[in-house]
């Protein structure tokens, strides 16, 4: 599929940002994907800007489609911001309802994956991810764990089922040890 400038039912895409194309491998989709709105917000001063000053394309990770790996290639605009007394001349577009600056990976995708480590641990995430045609370390996932709003128990939880299925040691104590012994159980099974 090529040039279809729109968007797909199997890939929801916020407003203003459209397919320019899309490649298929066996294990992947490679989709090339820009915003097409008029202008972007200097992020310092909030003016709008019109003027482009040039483009660069970045790669995220996004949810798999139909078994398949799914990586998005966007270009990503530079604009020149017309404040005069603004300490940022060149700012870039920001997309914030499908990723986070300098994030790798789409937002849904990292909601998704931080769903199963909540459901699993890190450790067991990392192993069962690519059979769900996601990517993702451990540690990687425990770092996104930390940052979640979810009781300190659960966060716990996944901590030490990575330690354990990485040979570290762990000390618990009262109910430390009851999360131990569980995610002790949950990593054998798995
Ligand atoms: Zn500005």
């Amino acid at each position: 599929m090529n040039n279809v400038e729109t968007s797909s039912p199997f890939l929801p895409l916020p407003d203003g940002i459209v397919i320019s194309s899309v490649r298929g491998a066996t294990t992947e989709l490679v989709v090339h994907i820009a915003c097409r709105l008029p202008c972007a917000a200097c992020p310092v001063c909030q003016q709008p800007s019109e003027r482009v000053h040039g483009t660069y394309v970045r790669t995220v990770a996004d949810l798999p489609c139909g078994g398949r790996r799914v990586i998005l290639r966007l270009s990503v605009r530079k604009f020149v911001c017309g404040t005069p007394a603004c300490p940022r001349q060149i700012f870039t577009e920001r997309l914030p309802d499908l990723v986070q600056s300098y994030a790798r990976m789409t937002n849904r995708l990292r909601d998704a994956l931080v769903a199963l480590g909540l459901a699993t641990s890190a450790e067991v995430s990392e192993r069962l991810a690519p059979q769900l045609s996601m990517l993702v370390s451990a540690p990687t996932l425990l770092r996104r764990l930390r940052t979640v709003a979810c009781p300190p128990a659960i966060r716990r939880y996944a901590s030490l089922a990575w330690m354990i299925g990485r040979g570290k040691r762990a000390r618990p104590t009262g109910r430390s040890s009851w999360i131990l012994r569980s995610a002790a159980d949950r990593t054998s099974c798995c």
